[in-house]
């Protein structure tokens, strides 16, 4: 077993802590990563307050990973030691569901194996996150990493970058189309870089007033401060699609209303509460209400590929580990400029 650091937390109100554990020793398909920087996801803070129930302590969050491959097992073909590698949400599925034949692993119907809070060898060991000095995972499970991009910048694009790309793709989201995002945090800025480099009209929707100029500067064409409903009033019936990317309580008919005639609305962000929909906020012109998660392997390495070409990265604040509990709290009161990354160095 390889010895590991890590941060974890053993409770939902409890603090992280450093932790140490085992991981397997790598198998044939295996790739030994270490680990140099981790994007905080607001999924990492749901599932570290157990805010969507069973979550399994003690907790090793983080999938949003990069690092160095030191070591690949005898079959390993894609990856050699020294690589640059990326692991996202998921490490392993079940490789023969309708959804993983299609490249959809993240929608697999059998088995699902998170980069955290899953359960590996037969159910008896926790899986661990990237809050950690090194991972071993399958290389179909690892991704490339472009050579022209910052690293600290990629780590986030594992999944807020594929979580927003993968349903502007779905929608054919591009040029002439007007594309409404709400929520400004780390899936919001990735969504307002990816949906202004495809070409579209980009309006961000947020609760901050003090973000207006970052939201221009990444590329959104226009800002609406939603906190004033009348702000909303001259947007009605305009979009084309929305992205909603608010990872607590709202109300979603207000943003449906801005939809034009067969706009669609996909959501990514997860309140722990479900959401009241009135039927007339989709009837009235015939709207589309949707759902995404993360995306495919096969996706993010297109993504990843997108990214290299038109030089897209997250905007991070890099922070020591023992900053962890802070990230938290401003990630939770939207002072997120606009992904927090740990340089795992600290560790
Ligand atoms: P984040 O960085 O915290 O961003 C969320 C943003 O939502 C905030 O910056 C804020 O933007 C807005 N917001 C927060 N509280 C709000 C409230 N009460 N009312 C209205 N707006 C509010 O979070 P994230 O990492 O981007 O994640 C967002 C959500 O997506 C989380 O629920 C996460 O679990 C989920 N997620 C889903 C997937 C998937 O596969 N579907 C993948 C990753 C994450 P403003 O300041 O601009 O209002
Ligand atoms: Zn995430
Ligand atoms: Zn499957």
């Amino acid at each position: 077993m390889l010895s590991t650091r890590g941060y974890a937390t053993r409770g939902a109100t409890l603090p992280f802590e450093p932790f140490s554990f085992n991981r397997r020793e790598p198998r044939p398909h295996d790739v030994l990563i270490e680990i140099m920087y981790c994007g905080v996801c607001h999924s990492d803070i749901h599932t570290a307050r157990n805010e969507w129930g069973g979550t399994r302590y003690p907790l090793v969050p983080g999938h949003e990973i990069v690092g160095r491959v030191v070591s690949v097992g005898s079959e390993v073909t894609r990856f050699a030691t020294g690589d640059i590698a990326g692991v996202g949400c998921f490490v392993d599925s079940c490789r023969e569901c309708d959804s993983c034949r299609a490249g959809e692993e993240q929608y697999c119907e059998r088995h699902l194996m998170m980069t955290y809070n899953s359960l590996e060898d037969g159910g008896k060991t926790p899986t661990y996150g990237g809050y950690s000095s090194q991972i071993v995972v399958d290389e179909n499970y690892v991704l490339t990493i472009p050579d022209n991009l910052p690293l600290e910048g990629v780590a986030p694009l594992l999944c807020a970058g594929i979580t927003t790309y993968s349903p502007l793709r779905r929608f054919n989201v591009g040029a002439g189309q007007r594309v409404g995002v709400v929520g400004l945090g780390g899936l919001g800025h990735m969504a307002v870089k990816l949906a202004s480099a495809m070409g579209a009209h980009v309006t961000v929707l947020s609760t901050s007033n003090s973000k207006e100029s970052d939201a221009r500067r990444l590329g959104a064409d226009d800002f609406v401060l939603t906190r004033d409903p009348k702000n909303l009033k001259p947007l009605a019936g305009q979009l084309d699609f929305i992205i909603d990317t608010v990872s607590a309580p709202h109300d979603l008919n207000v943003y449906l209303d801005l939809l034009k005639r067969r706009g669609s609305m996909v959501l990514v962000g997860v309140p722990p509460e479900p959401a009241a929909v009135a039927a007339f906020s989709l009837i009235g012109k015939g709207r589309v209400l949707a759902g995404s998660k993360i995306g495919g392997i096969r996706e993010t390495q297109e993504m990843l590929q997108y990214c290299g070409e038109h030089g897209i990265t997250s905007d991070v604040e890099v922070i020591p580990i023992q900053d962890i509990e802070s990230a938290y709290e401003r990630t939770i009161k939207g002072d997120v400029r606009y992904r927090f990354v740990i340089d795992m160095k600290s560790l």
